[in-house]
């Protein structure tokens, strides 16, 4: 049987660069906390544990004095770099440089809104580390929605900004926009007037979908390795199965089950932002030797 993976799946940049950050720190001898997982993915935690990595939530965060801690690539609200600077706490910012950017324009746009009024509006997923970080740079005062929820909160009579969580998918933000602009003429003014859609949809995640549609399609079962945590490893998941019914979601390769391969010619692997190499490595060998 053909085995092939997939060359792009693995870590995006900015969580490679989040993890050699850390690699970094705990081999210079550091004492390193993570506020919240590095990544979404059991193995590459446990792998980094294993260094000496220490994943904290918000509670012990506060809690926390004179010590190293890590920021992911999801990045942080202003209140995060606040108590760190209270606590004497040295941060390691691996905030990915495209959410960190995003970061800034929301905080600017806000200011500008101020003083002329208007929304500023995120699509995003409620609760997503990233979102928290995005929501912070307003004072949480953002109109936050899933493409449904709160559109009632935007005044479709001012200007109005647009701004998407950069793992959300293209189409949602297209129909939300879409949504905006009817409502905007609904209220008398002119779309192209009023509504600022900005692009900040990560291209790293949102440009994989075609190429893995291609992949899936281009084998007789798929094997897709994720954590099941990674929204985006379910997202992209999805795909997969839509093109290709043999398609199965594994986090590890002694989940592989054997009758998935009976009578198959190739089977492609592929995995999320948040799955490293080594993890999808080690399923195409265990596939490679037909082991279990
Ligand atoms: S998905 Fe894109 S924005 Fe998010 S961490 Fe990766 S590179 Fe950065």
């Amino acid at each position: 049987m053909l085995v092939e993976t997939d060359d792009r799946s693995g870590f995006c940049f900015g969580v490679k660069n989040a993890v050699e950050a850390a690699e970094e720190a705990l081999i210079a001898g550091k004492k390193v906390y993570s506020l919240g997982q590095i990544v979404h993915n059991d193995q590459e935690i446990e792998r980094l544990h294993e260094l000496g990595l220490i994943t904290i939530n918000y509670d012990q965060f506060r809690k926390l004095r004179d010590s190293t801690v890590l920021i992911r690539a999801h990045g942080e609200p202003p209140e995060t770099y606040i108590i760190a600077e209270q606590n004497n706490i040295t941060l390691i910012d691996a905030t990915c440089p495209i959410v960190k950017r995003l970061q800034w324009k929301i905080g600017q746009t806000w200011k500008d809104l101020q003083a002329k009024g208007g929304s500023l509006v995120i699509y995003g997923k409620e609760g997503h580390a990233e979102v928290i970080g995005l929501m912070g740079q307003t004072g949480n005062k953002a109109i936050l929605t899933d493409g449904k929820s709160n559109l009632e909160k935007i005044d479709f009579t001012r200007e109005i900004h647009l701004f998407a969580q950069t793992t959300m998918n293209y189409s949602g933000y297209d129909s939300l926009s879409e949504k905006i602009r009817q409502r905007i003429i609904l209220a008398g003014n002119n779309p192209d007037d009023l509504l600022h859609i900005h692009s900040t949809i990560c291209g790293q995640v949102c440009n994989r979908q075609p190429a893995l549609e291609k992949f899936a399609a281009g084998h007789d079962v798929i094997i897709f390795v994720s954590g099941s945590e990674s929204s985006n490893g379910k997202m992209l998941y999805e795909v997969c199965k839509r093109i290709n019914p043999y398609s199965y979601f594994i986090s590890s390769p002694e989940e592989l089950k054997r009758e998935w391969f009976t009578g198959k010619k190739s089977a492609g692997i592929c995995g999320a932002t948040s799955t490293p190499q080594w993890l999808i490595e080690k399923v195409r060998q265990k596939i490679e030797s037909l082991d279990f």
